[in-house]
């Protein structure tokens, strides 16, 4: 789950890091009285779930309250890569001296969490990884040990040559780490960390990403949720506890587990076409599941054909096919369905296929080149 800008900062100040203060505000007027109450300067900065939002012209300094109403008066409403604008923060604006680019993520090849510094900071970190990456210096965190205190400061020496500020980054990547592993992040940047002209080091940007799996030990964090910034079909399918994922592609999949709903991606790209998502209708499914599954699917136009991909242990066959037949009494179904299916009640689910005129095979090649080619003949 991604939270914004705001909330992300709120959970750094927690544990501690050096964070400016801040006010949130949904109107001309109300940033306007964010900047008075604040004294000074300000930044206002567009609340949307992406990054580059200062490129975007998201990111606007401010030298009065009159100013800051009109600043915030452009960015509210603003198209950022899609996302509308419903909410702006308002903060002291700093003197930036130095910017330089602080995150953890989980890294899937060593295993574990990984802190990344690099003084090149405050631009896209993916640009200075693909042109420099050798500006990008990494420590591995040993879950089991946390961060050394050898590796912060190594890192700290990476990014600034003086004592003092090394010791400042080295004490805000102990806490970033802290606040990572406690709200059960996948990813927590700070990007840019400044040095302002004071000689202060400041966390002047937050970005956390929260881990969905892990959601449930945090009920204190579901508030953080913003559904307006969610792709609609994806909020449906967690409601419907469908794990759910939006690609781009043109085949719509429905398939039983997480591993084989990756397999069948697999096939669809092997064959040369793309998925139009990721879905798994979980292990006992139901036929309302399966409905549910098709209106998700079909709510995404790119969608030319759909494919199930059903193996049948605990999930069984029949249950499905009855889904399907359900679906197509309740939505208007304007795509070729193709379905795979074998295993426990197999047979029960071919009747039931016959009676609908859906026919069905149990090869998974097979039904993955009839779905592809069935997707580019279609006109939808
Ligand atoms: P992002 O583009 O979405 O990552 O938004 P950021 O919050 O990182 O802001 C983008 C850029 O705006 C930063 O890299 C800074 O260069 C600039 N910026 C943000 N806040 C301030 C501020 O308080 N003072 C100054 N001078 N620049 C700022
Ligand atoms: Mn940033």
């Amino acid at each position: 789950m991604k939270i914004h800008e705001y909330q992300a900062r709120k959970i750094f100040r927690d544990h501690g890091l050096p964070v400016p203060p801040e006010r949130v505000a949904g109107t001309p007027a109300e940033a306007e009285a964010a900047a008075r109450e604040l004294g000074g300067p300000v930044v206002i900065k567009a609340q949307v779930h992406v990054g580059g939002r200062g490129k975007a012209g998201g990111v606007k300094l401010a030298s009065d309250p009159a100013s800051a109403r009109e600043a915030a008066g452009a960015i509210l409403g603003m198209d950022i890569k899609g996302l509308e604008v419903g909410k702006v923060l308002v903060a002291p604006a700093v003197d930036i001296e130095h910017e330089a680019y602080v995150g953890i993520i989980v890294d899937r090849a060593s295993q574990c969490p990984v802190l990344m510094v690099s003084a090149a900071g405050g631009v896209d970190i993916e640009d200075v990884a693909r042109t420099t990456p050798e500006k990008i210096h990494k420590a591995e965190i040993d879950p089991r040990y946390g961060l050394l205190n050898h590796q912060a400061m190594g890192l700290g020496f990476d990014l600034y040559d003086d004592l003092p500020r090394v010791r400042a980054a080295a004490d805000l990547f102990r806490r970033l780490y802290e606040a990572f592993l406690a709200s059960d992040a996948s990813l927590a940047e700070v990007n840019p960390l400044v040095v302002t002209r004071q000689g202060e080091v400041l966390a002047i940007d937050a970005k956390m990403n929260l881990d969905d799996n892990a959601l449930f030990r945090h009920p204190e964090f579901e508030e953080l949720r913003d559904p307006a910034s969610e792709e609609p079909a994806e909020t449906m399918a967690r409601e419907k506890g469908l794990s759910y994922v939006k690609l781009d592609g043109t085949v719509g999949c429905i398939v039983n587990g997480a591993g084989l709903a990756m397999a069948t991606m697999d096939l669809i790209k092997y064959y040369g076409a793309e998925p139009a998502n990721f879905l798994d209708i979980g292990g006992s499914s139901n036929p309302e599941k399966v409905v549910s599954a098709m209106r998700i699917i079909l709510s995404d136009p790119n969608v030319k054909a759909i494919l199930f991909n059903i193996f049948g242990g605990i999930t069984r066959c029949d249950d499905v096919a009855n889904g399907i037949v359900k679906a197509l009494e309740q939505l208007e179904v304007d795509v070729p369905i193709v379905i795979r299916l074998t295993g426990t009640n197999e047979k029960e689910a071919l009747e039931i296929l016959r009676s609908v005129n859906l026919p069905a095979t149990n090869s998974m090649d097979e039904v993955v080149q009839k779905a592809i080619e069935l997707a580019k003949g279609a006109a939808r």
